[in-house]
Parts: structure tokens; C-alpha cells; sequence
């Protein structure tokens, strides 16, 4: 599927236009592209699902229409079709589908409605990518005139002059270049960043090789820049306050743990919450439990969970075996989640992720549990590059134990 969208989307890029239907299409697969792994639990891609749909309303509402269908359609891929081949579907509980089935008679005809929407852009920026083409090859035309005439204007007064033949020709390639140069890679983002910033659930694909250009989309603040994470703001006070809260743990060298949680805004992903559940501790990890505590905290105040925050009592701060494991599952679900490890001891703070290239794959192939040792070539994870600070914000902390 992937392949044959790949394809599809090199011929395009080689044609130059892109037709606007085609342009619907073209999300659609995007869409289409959800994959659902059997080894992580089920609830937890109905848990994704409801955040999916939340950073759609917020997309929709900031007039990001492209990245909002997209993700309405991303949905209901998952939930009409991918989920059923999940080996846990018929253990899920009957209100949870029920509940889920009333997602879907919602979000059904919001994606209808935007999917006219988009099309009658995509027609409005189609036209205008003619216009400005057919503009294009008039002042070339005209340009090429204007040489000629030049030449010509010069072959009479000396013929000795004259143009080596090669001039015309070379012209010739000047005007084939520029044509292509200006074809845009009509597209709202990079078709190979088929994770889409949207989060979810597709496996990472190779960087762009080719650069996006487009005109008429360049003007959108949210549109999302190839290969690129959105970035996650984290308050600056996140660490101190979780580290107050884990003192007592910390102090008999137990593990704490907490989800951050927050909201998307204009293509952000801003941590406002850090939720401390029920959970049982050792020296070196943190079980968390009756995770649907979090998970109604979270529905009532609209938060989307974008990692987690550890610490680590009596080592330094790094991704253990079974961390990296752990945080397999949120990036799965997300691709920027985060890990923050905290460590007191050694007073110092780690800001992770799984290599996307590398290690989320690795790990979500990886079927041992408990601390087993994996290979340190190529890392498997790496600082999280898509992460600032920011001292004007404060983390609300929730304490549900
Ligand atoms: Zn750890
Ligand atoms: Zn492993």
C-alpha cells in the first residue's frame, strides 16, 4: 500500500500538477496508511483513537483543514477497519465500542463536509497554479523573443557576430529547467513524512529526497515542515515539582513515575500536566495502575498524552531495557513523545526519544521482557530534539495516589 502510494506520489511530483481530486485522494492514503500491531494492547488504540479526534477538532478549528481530514479519515480507517485484525478485538468491553461507534457517527460527516471544503481549495489553488504557469511561459515566450530579436538585430550588422548555434540550444534548456523548477510539489507537507505529525501509528518512513515547494500552501503557519517532529514545549518547573513529589520515594530508593499530558496549538504540543497515578515503585522501575483514573482525568480536561517523566533514585538518568520498552508504546502512538528521567543523585535530567530511523522499530520487534540486554549499535535512542524549555509556563501537577 505504502509502496504503490510512494509511487504514486513520485509520478505525480514528475508530472508537476496534481489534480485537485487526486489531491483528496492522495490524503485519503495517507490516512489509509494506520497500522495496528498486535502486541500492544488494544485499549490503548481506542485511548489514541479519542486523542486523534481531539487534535482534529483543535486542527479544524485553527482552519488547518488538510491535517484535520486527514486525521478524521485516520480514524476511521482505524476503527472501521485495521482494529478488527487486532488479536484482542473481541475482549474489548461493549461499552467501549459503543462509545467508539458514536465517535465514528460524529466524525463521519464532519470528514464529508471537509472533504467539499478541500476540494473547492485545491480547485481555487489548482487554477491559480495554471494562471501563474501559463503567466510563466508567456514571459518566456516573450523573453525568448526578445533574444532572438537580439540576434537577429546583431547578424546584420556583423555577421561575423553571429551567435554560435549553441546559443539556441542553450536557451532551450534554460526554458525545460525552469519549468521544472517551478512545478510545486503540490502537497500540503512532505508525502514521505507519511507519519504525518499526526501521531499515529505508522511505522517511520526514509527522509524526504525531495524538497517541497509550493506557493500557494506557503502562506499556512501550521503546515508542517518535512521531516520534522512538531515541537513539545515543556515547562520549565516540569522536573523540580515532579522531584518534590517523588521526595518521599526517592528517599527510600524507590521509582516514581508520571504521564505528561497537555494540548496541541497552532502545531505544538504544549505539556501542561504532569498526572501521577497509583502506581508500585522499586529501585529501579515503576508500574503504573488503574490507568482509566488517568485516562478520565485526561477526558476531562481535554489533555492528549504526549510521554512521561520518571525518576531514576539512586542511578543516572538514562533509558533502562524495560524504559525503552515502556516508552515504545507512547511514541508508537505519538511520534513526539517524550521521556523525561529525573535524576536526583547525580542531578541530572535526560530528554529522550527512540531513534526513529532505528530504535522504535527495533524495540516494538523486540518481544523480551523484564531488564534483557539489547544491542548499543546503532542507538536506540538519542535526546529529543523537538523539545524546548519554557520558563513562562508552569506544569500543573495531579496526584492521583
Ligand atoms: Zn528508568
Ligand atoms: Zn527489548
Amino acid at each position: 500500500m505504502s509502496f504503490r502510494m510512494d509511487q504514486f506520489m513520485a509520478e505525480s511530483a514528475q508530472m508537476g500538477i496534481v489534480e485537485p481530486k487526486e489531491r483528496i485522494r492522495q490524503l485519503a492514503a495517507l490516512s489509509a496508511g494506520v497500522e495496528v500491531d498486535g502486541n500492544i494492547p488494544i485499549k490503548r488504540y481506542y485511548r489514541s483513537g479519542l486523542e486523534m479526534v481531539r487534535m482534529a477538532h483543535v486542527y479544524l478549528k485553527e482552519d488547518n483543514i488538510d491535517w484535520a481530514y486527514v486525521l478524521y479519515m485516520k480514524f476511521m480507517t482505524l476503527f472501521l477497519e485495521k482494529i478488527l485484525s487486532h488479536p484482542e478485538y473481541k475482549t474489548v468491553p461493549a461499552d467501549l465500542k459503543q462509545q467508539n461507534q458514536q465517535k465514528i457517527k460524529e466524525v463521519l460527516p464532519v470528514a464529508e463536509r471537509l472533504k467539499v471544503k478541500l476540494l473547492e481549495k485545491y480547485t481555487k489553488e489548482y487554477k491559480q497554479f495554471l494562471e501563474d504557469k501559463r503567466q510563466e511561459k508567456e514571459r518566456d515566450e516573450k523573453r525568448r523573443r526578445e533574444e532572438l530579436e537580439k540576434a537577429k538585430a546583431l547578424s546584420t550588422v556583423s555577421p561575423s557576430n553571429l551567435p554560435q548555434p549553441s546559443a539556441p540550444p542553450s536557451m532551450l534548456v534554460d526554458a525545460e529547467m525552469l519549468d521544472r523548477v517551478l512545478y510545486p510539489n503540490d502537497f500540503p507537507t512532505d508525502p514521505n513524512r507519511s507519519t504525518g505529525g499526526t501521531g499515529l501509528l505508522l511505522p517511520d518512513t526514509k527522509p524526504s529526497s525531495k524538497p517541497a515547494f509550493d506557493r500557494t500552501l506557503k502562506p499556512s503557519p501550521t503546515s508542517v515542515v518535512a521531516g520534522s517532529l512538531r515541537p513539545v514545549i515543556v515547562p520549565t518547573d516540569t522536573m523540580s515539582r515532579f522531584l518534590q513529589l517523588a521526595a518521599k520515594n526517592t528517599l527510600n530508593n524507590v521509582e516514581t513515575c508520571g504521564i505528561l499530558a497537555g494540548q496541541l496549538a497552532h502545531n505544538q504540543l504544549v505539556i501542561s500536566h504532569v498526572i501521577v497515578p497509583k502506581q508500585k515503585g522499586t529501585s529501579d522501575s515503576c508500574t503504573t495502575m488503574n490507568e482509566e483514573e488517568i485516562f478520565n482525568y485526561q477526558d476531562q480536561m481535554n489533555l492528549i498524552t504526549l510521554g512521561w517523566i520518571h525518576t531514576h533514585p539512586s542511578q543516572t538518568a538514562f533509558l533502562s531495557s524495560v524504559d525503552l520498552h515502556t516508552h515504545c508504546s507512547y511514541q508508537m502512538m505519538l511520534e513526539e513523545a517524550i521521556a523525561i528521567v529525573c535524576s536526583p543523585k547525580y542531578q541530572e535530567t535526560g530528554f529522550f526519544c527512540l531513534t526513529p530511523s532505528y530504535g522504535l522499530d527495533y524495540i516494538s520487534q523486540c518481544r523480551q521482557s523484564g531488564f534483557h540486554p539489547h544491542p548499543k549499535e546503532p542507538p536506540l535512542f538519542m535526546e529529543a530534539l523537538h523539545l524546548t524549555l519554557e520558563d513562562k509556563l508552569s506544569i500543573e501537577v495531579v496526584d492521583l495516589r
